[in-house]
């Protein structure tokens, strides 16, 4: 594949090239991996310019009648919008929540849209440097706003707020019960919550969903400091809230900018980043580790009978490691 071309197709906005791209660094043919790797070093130079924003919530809270809404509003307002998602159910279910259904149809007949479901198979980790690379690509083709969509499930929160400026989580507006079961850690890295649905007779409901957000995250410890945590009444199909949404990620951004914040939270999560591929690539060491794979089973079944501690034989494979491998 002639990397140079795709790249120059790519940096020009070709959607096409773009498409190909990403399906380069998808893949996990060897061959593939180093021109993904190639083509990633051309685009370098040409990224970091959009505004990232995460969006997460459970299924049928609204994600893709938000991010079509709010797509088409920034697109009306000059703005090219790329949309990538983070979805690791399509690795323990076998089918995706994300990408099952047709999804934002409107929004991806426009031509300053970009959509892409996301990499299918692997672990989180594998998915989410997918889709943190596909981020690099998107702006590179000049995408001003990069959403990262997932599903509200497991940790894909948390890989998800690491490598966007921005959190969204999106609630429904049933009060009390539902509030319970917010897990506070994902409360926690939000940036903005929005109670989704706040229309006909849920209007009563969501508004004191809001409330009870609110008292919540008074108590907690903000995402950010010098930024305290909005919650956002929305309607995805009265299209209401749109507006306020996109005008609390720019004084975010302006907010984070003016202080510093800005550029400190991209260094971190891009040594953190750094630092992962590092734990991947010992994990993937150690498992594909021949000494390792003849003596694990051994060790193993000493565990088993407790001829032996978990932690002696955690050891064990240990010095194996640094000494065979
Ligand atoms: P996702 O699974 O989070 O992407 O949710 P969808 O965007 O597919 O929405 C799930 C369902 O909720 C669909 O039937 C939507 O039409 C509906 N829905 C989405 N947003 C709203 C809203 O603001 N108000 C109401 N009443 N329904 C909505």
């Amino acid at each position: 594949m002639d990397i140079e071309l795709l790249s120059n197709q790519l940096i020009s906005g070709d959607r096409r090239a773009l498409a190909k791209g990403i399906t380069l660094i998808e893949s996990r043919s060897a061959n593939h991996t180093k021109e993904a790797k190639k083509l990633l070093e051309s685009v370098i130079p040409y990224s970091g310019k959009s505004i990232r924003i995460g969006i997460s919530g459970v299924p049928g809270v609204g994600k893709s009648t938000i991010i079509e809404s709010l797509g088409l509003y920034l697109i009306d307002n000059g703005y090219k919008v790329a949309v990538l998602a983070v979805d690791p159910t399509s690795h323990i279910t076998g089918g995706s929540i994300l990408g099952d259904k047709t999804r934002m149809e409107n929004l991806s007949r426009d031509e300053n849209a970009f959509i892409r479901p996301s990499p299918s198979g692997g672990s989180l980790g594998g998915v989410a440097r997918k889709t943190r690379e596909s981020i690099f690509l998107c702006e590179a083709s000049g995408y001003d706003v990069v959403i990262v969509e997932t599903v509200g499930v497991g940790q894909s929160e948390v890989a998800v707020s690491s490598m966007t400026d921005f959190f969204l989580l999106m609630q429904l507006p049933n009060a009390g019960d539902e509030l319970q079961g917010i897990k506070r850690g994902i409360m926690e890295i939000s940036n903005a919550i929005i109670v989704n649905k706040a229309d006909g007779e849920n209007l009563h409901s969501a508004s004191i969903a809001k409330k009870q957000l609110e008292n919540v995250l008074h108590i907690l410890k903000p995402a950010e400091s010098g930024w305290v945590t909005p919650v956002i009444l929305a309607s995805a199909v009265e299209n209401k809230g749109i507006e306020e949404i996109w005008t609390v990620v720019r004084k975010y951004v302006k907010t984070m900018k003016s202080n510093g914040r800005f550029s400190e939270k991209r260094k971190r999560q891009a040594r953190e980043w750094m630092w992962s591929v590092v734990m991947d690539g010992l994990k993937d060491m150690l498992t594909n580790c021949e000494y390792i794979k003849n003596y694990a089973p051994i060790l193993e079944k000493s565990v088993d009978e407790k001829c032996t501690t978990p932690s002696l034989a955690a050891e064990e494979i240990l010095n194996i490691f640094k000494t065979n491998c």
